[in-house]
């Protein structure tokens, strides 16, 4: 367990696209030895601290920079770019950091612990998953045991990303031992008043990076740690929309790097056979469109997810809540689909783990989009609000 952060913040006065791209550059350097080890890539994320972009989502009222939801996609597909799990880690971080600050409900205590994210440059981490529920973010089994002034929660999560590592954990959980499985509330806990006991380990085919174990977690934190706002809203309107925008930001910045290295394979292969055009030229024209059709996917949704934002009802409304929910099933298919034609066109140097022509790392994490939180399941969602959908 990661020790609470104790040092404040000092303000970096670089402009976002300089603080962005020193932390991408080091989240490159060290992308290739976070994947082989499985570990946490903590300079990059040591990096988004020291440039304050772990608070950089929070509105300036709470110390944050407001940036809007295309600034942060804008971010996340630069770091994905670089590593994907550093850009996941950011993409989750802000899913969480925002489920907070949208819905304080008037509460003083959380208005400021979210500003100590900016002053501390607190990481946030989430635990929506239980054993024997799986992916079914709307529900839960564990619930939230009142011990006096505090609240016990125990669960049995069988991934929690970057758990050990995390600052604050937002955690899902029945609102009372009485409570059906749907009637969630979350709870933000710290690193300090809860324990984490290893389940299980992280060695996986990709996003190795994220370190998502899974564990027992044990958490006794002050009653105003439940967010009052049911947890049906803040997923609905926050936490389900954001995560699938900055989640499909990642993939996008995946599918730029692996179009890019499949790019300069082919001019490569160009200059050594002059006059002629080589075989992977026809298909890259191929893979370009494709990552056009991506990125118009993508900007369509985050513009049309930052025009509804504000409105609670709108976000809440079936017809915002399908197009969301098949964004993030498009865009995990798409960047598997884009993975497959970059190795197809880079062929065997593509394919080694070396080289500055491997895809083999970005093609592993591509697997994992359609899985967290299964394409399957969202489907299944989706259809049962169609179903219900008037007009
Ligand atoms: C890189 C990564 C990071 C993650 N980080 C976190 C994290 O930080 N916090 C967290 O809480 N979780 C996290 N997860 C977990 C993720 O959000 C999913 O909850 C988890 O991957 C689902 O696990 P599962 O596939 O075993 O379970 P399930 O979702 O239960 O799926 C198991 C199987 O059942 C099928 N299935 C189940 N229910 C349905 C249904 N209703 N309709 C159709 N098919 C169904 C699916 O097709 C699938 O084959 C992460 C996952 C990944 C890959």
């Amino acid at each position: 367990m990661r020790m609470p952060t104790t040092i404040t913040a000092t303000k970096d006065a670089r402009p976002l696209a300089e603080r962005v791209a020193h932390v991408a550059d080091i989240a490159a350097r060290y992308a290739g030895e976070v994947d082989a080890a499985a570990r946490f890539p903590a300079e990059a994320v040591d990096a988004m601290r020291t440039t304050g972009l772990l608070g950089a989502s929070l509105p300036t009222a709470l110390g944050g920079e407001g940036l809007t939801l295309a600034q942060l996609g804008s971010i996340a597909a630069k770091l994905g770019a670089a590593c994907s799990s550093t850009g996941m880690v950011f993409a989750m971080h802000h899913s969480q950091v925002l489920s907070l600050s949208r819905h304080l409900g008037g509460s003083a205590s959380l208005a400021i612990l979210a500003g100590r994210i900016a002053s501390e440059q607190l990481l946030l981490a989430s635990a929506t998953t239980e054993l024997g529920i799986g992916g079914d973010v709307r529900s839960s089994s564990c619930f939230v045991d009142l011990e006096g002034d505090k609240v016990r929660l125990i669960k049995n999560a069988p991934v929690i990303s970057y758990g050990s590592e995390a600052d604050l954990v937002l955690v899902t959980a029945r609102r009372n031992a009485d409570s059906a499985p749907s009637d969630q509330v979350l709870v933000v806990c710290d690193a300090a008043n809860l324990t984490l006991e290893a389940t299980g380990g992280w060695d996986t085919l990709g996003l190795r990076g994220t370190a998502s174990m899974g564990y027992k977690l044990n958490a006794l934190v002050a009653a105003d740690r439940v967010i009052p706002e049911a947890y049906e809203a803040i997923s609905a309107e926050t936490m389900l929309p954001v995560c699938h925008v900055l989640w499909a930001s990642v993939w996008l910045g995946m599918s730029r790097a692996l179009v890019e290295t499949s790019r300069q394979y082919v001019r490569s292969a160009a200059r050594r056979s002059i006059g002629s055009v080589p075989p992977g030229a026809t298909k890259l024209v191929g893979l370009i469109a494709e990552l056009e059709r991506f990125e118009a996917l993508v900007e369509g949704l985050t513009a049309r997810t930052e025009s509804l934002f504000d409105d609670r009802d709108a976000m809440g409304g079936i017809g915002y809540q399908v197009s969301i929910n098949n964004l993030k099933v498009t865009a995990s298919e798409l960047v598997a689909q884009v993975a497959t034609a970059a190795l197809a066109i880079t062929g065997i140097s593509g394919y080694r783990n070396d080289g500055q022509y491997s895809v083999a790392r970005i093609f592993r994490d591509a697997q994992g989009a359609a899985l967290m939180v299964h394409n399957d399941r969202i489907i299944a969602n989706t259809a049962r609000l169609i179903l219900v959908q008037k007009g």
